[in-house]
């Protein structure tokens, strides 16, 4: 099978595949990379519009939203950040790229399932509209940040029950939305087989 053509971002709104995060009843969106809330400290999606993703994980995302009201309905899903367009997964690799963080960003060729719109970064908010403490912050990057390390942080006393349980949630959430998390960011979870978004979708420049 042929790979499917990339998408330029300012062309998916034309495209059937693509919905608006806005528009998933129960959402909360906060895209950290659209102002100057993040780790770089500047707006890192000037001038392009990225607060869309695929359908399928649009799907998810929705379900995840319900699980919530089911399990945990003093807790709300927040939406750090979607798709990532390939081009600005570049520019940050090439600012990060040699330094201590690198691992933290995809290379270029391999490129990131953000860029896929298959990909979210997520938090919960509590009833006042508050983030919950998860024990680090969004793009920390440290080993608190590590889910494949918490059980040795928690018993090292660098996290406290309660964050954990708050990441379980979180993370059962999205479980329930087909999502998966990965093991050194609590907040990034990749929608369905990834090997698969890979091959058959379309790669948003
Ligand atoms: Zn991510």
């Amino acid at each position: 099978m042929r790979a499917p053509a990339a998408l330029r971002v300012e062309d998916i709104a034309a495209d059937g595949d693509f919905v608006r995060l806005a528009s998933i009843p129960g959402l909360a969106v906060d895209l950290r990379y659209a102002g100057t809330n993040n780790f770089a400290g500047r707006v890192l999606y000037g001038g392009i519009d990225c607060a869309w993703i695929r359908r399928e994980a649009a799907a998810g995302l929705a379900a995840a939203v319900a699980w919530l009201a089911e399990h945990a309905p003093a807790r709300r899903l927040v939406v750090l950040d979607a798709l990532r367009p390939q081009r600005v997964q570049e520019a940050i690799w090439r600012e990060f790229a040699g330094t201590a963080v690198e691992h933290y960003f995809a290379p270029p060729q391999r490129g990131s399932i953000h860029s896929f719109g298959m990909a979210v970064d997520a938090t919960l908010l509590d009833a006042a509209g508050r983030e919950v403490d998860m024990g680090s912050g969004f793009d920390e990057m440290s080993l608190r940040s590590h889910p494949a390390r918490q059980a040795e942080l928690l018993a090292q006393g660098e996290l406290t029950p309660a964050q954990v349980a708050e990441r379980e949630t979180l993370a059962r959430a999205l479980a329930a939305g087909g999502f998966a998390g990965i093991d050194i960011e609590w907040w990034h979870f990749d929608c369905g087989d990834v090997e698969g978004v890979r091959r058959e979708f379309a790669r948003i420049l």
